[in-house]
């Protein structure tokens, strides 16, 4: 209650912006990750590490836009980058090939040679969305399957058993396929499989059952971005669905150039069929790309026939051989401009984001060791969470439900107060302006924060 006193003390504009912004959206938010209780804070600047509110109040961001962000707030590299390509081009906008697109595609593949061709989307939704139908569209297969817990955006065929409560849930080693949102059609529930995450035997078996269904398994390497799949259990699901005649999806939207240049697929040591990437490769700015085995990338390619294929008007009947990928925006200049540049700065700089990263992560343990609260920090590369338990490791979506999350939820509040961002419950992201000054920083209101947990 002190705590929530403090923080309505510091924040008395967002209150009010916050009661004008409802009458505009629903709940005043346009993404309802975005809602906080009792009303969010409205951001009005960043510049580095930093977030600056309306009321002026300065937070050290671990946010960074769901881990978009990774070189910070308005890096110099990426708004130059912006700068001259607009200028050099005179354009935003060709709607016709540009050169960047190959540059980019080029990059990607040196870092992700499981990458051998790409498809631009607007979104890591979209890359999900595209990648999945590339998977129905190569084998000839109408069902998917996806792990309890993970997430691959906001659309009807994946939202499914993204966070279910345990109680309908299901069986441990035979989920149900949970809807997490109205609107969602139950005709999905039938289509998504929903498997175990790091349970070998069990998802096995389900696949062996439903391989005849079955066109892809989709996953989060590392589910949510900080719970990692077991080498064992990786291994084997490569081999299992390699025998079965299902492609293996690396959805890397959170991981990707996150846990390393290379991703988790570099960490794991494995080639999945077909990779999605967004968020750190868009540089800030909305983008996905899908890539993967070339003859599965090539459901997609324009045949002779069909490449004057006109979506508007739906004209040629060969044209229904080829899957259907299109988007006003794809490969927009302006983004992959600033995506390259992201890049090129992280080549030279992930050391130092995986060298702070550990070092938040040891500070943050000796804090609570010290405070007498079992915890872990886990994750992988720059992203890990606080998980307030007992347990020694934690494998997936049931055994996170059992952690202490009002203890981390009051613990956010009071870090808040003392300015560190992060959404209540969230994963910490780093990027590559967090250094030494802020790892104290956020070592010190750790320490205050601790101490006043009741
Ligand atoms: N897949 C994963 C693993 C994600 O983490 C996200 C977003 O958080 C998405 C897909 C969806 O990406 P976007 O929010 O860009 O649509």
């Amino acid at each position: 209650n002190n705590a929530l006193s403090e923080f309505l003390r510091k924040t008395p504009q967002s209150k009010e912006f916050s009661t004008e912004a409802k009458q505009v959206m629903p709940g005043g938010v346009t993404a309802n990750i975005k809602a906080f209780d009792p009303y969010p804070i409205i951001m009005d600047q960043g510049a580095g590490a930093y977030l600056y509110d309306i009321d002026g109040n300065k937070y050290i961001d671990y946010l960074l836009s769901y881990g978009a962000l990774m070189l910070g707030h308005g890096p110099p590299a990426v708004v130059n980058a912006i700068q001259s390509q607009v200028e050099d081009d005179g354009t935003f906008l060709f709607g016709t090939p540009h050169r960047l697109e190959t540059e980019m595609g080029k990059k990607i593949r040196q870092h992700y040679p499981s990458m051998e061709r790409i498809r631009y989307t607007n979104s890591g939704t979209e890359a999900t969305l595209l990648a999945i139908r590339m998977a129905h569209a190569y084998t000839g297969k109408h069902k998917i399957a996806k792990f309890e817990g993970h997430y691959h955006g906001g659309y009807d065929q994946v939202l499914l058993s993204v966070n279910p409560s345990v109680d309908n849930a299901g069986p441990v080693d035979e989920p149900t396929s949970v809807i997490e949102s109205k609107g969602v059609d139950p005709y999905h529930q039938e289509h998504t499989i929903v498997l175990p995450f790091n349970n070998l035997d069990a998802t096995a078996e389900i696949l062996r059952k439903k391989k005849d269904d079955i066109a892809a398994v989709i996953l989060e390497p590392i589910q949510s971005g900080f719970i990692p799949a077991d080498h064992f259990f990786m291994e084997g699901l490569r081999t299992i669905t390699e025998e079965l005649g299902i492609l293996l999806i690396f959805d890397e939207v959170k991981t990707g150039f996150r846990i390393g240049l290379g991703g988790a697929q570099a960490v794991y040591g494995i080639s999945p069929d077909l990779t999605t990437l967004g968020k750190v490769i868009g540089g800030g700015f909305p983008v996905g790309i899908v890539g993967g085995k070339q003859d599965v990338l090539m459901t997609s390619a324009p045949n002779s026939n069909s490449d004057v294929f006109d979506s508007s008007q739906s004209k040629t009947s060969q044209a229904k051989d080829v899957l259907f990928h299109s988007g006003t925006y794809n490969g927009h200049p302006t983004i992959l401009a600033a995506g390259l540049a992201t890049i090129n700065v992280l080549e030279q700089e992930i050391d130092h984001v995986l060298t702070t990263t550990r070092q938040l992560k040891k500070g943050i343990s000796e804090l609570f060791a010290k405070h007498g609260i079992s915890m872990q920090t886990i994750g992988l590369g720059s992203i890990f969470n606080v998980v307030i338990t007992d347990k020694e490791k934690i494998w997936n979506h049931r055994e996170l439900q059992q952690a202490n999350f009002s203890m981390r939820k009051q613990l956010d509040f009071l870090l808040l107060n003392e300015g560190i961002y992060t959404k209540p419950l969230n994963r910490y992201s780093l990027a590559t302006v967090h250094g030494d000054k802020e790892v104290q920083d956020t070592l010190a209101a750790y320490d205050k924060a601790l101490s006043k947990l009741t």
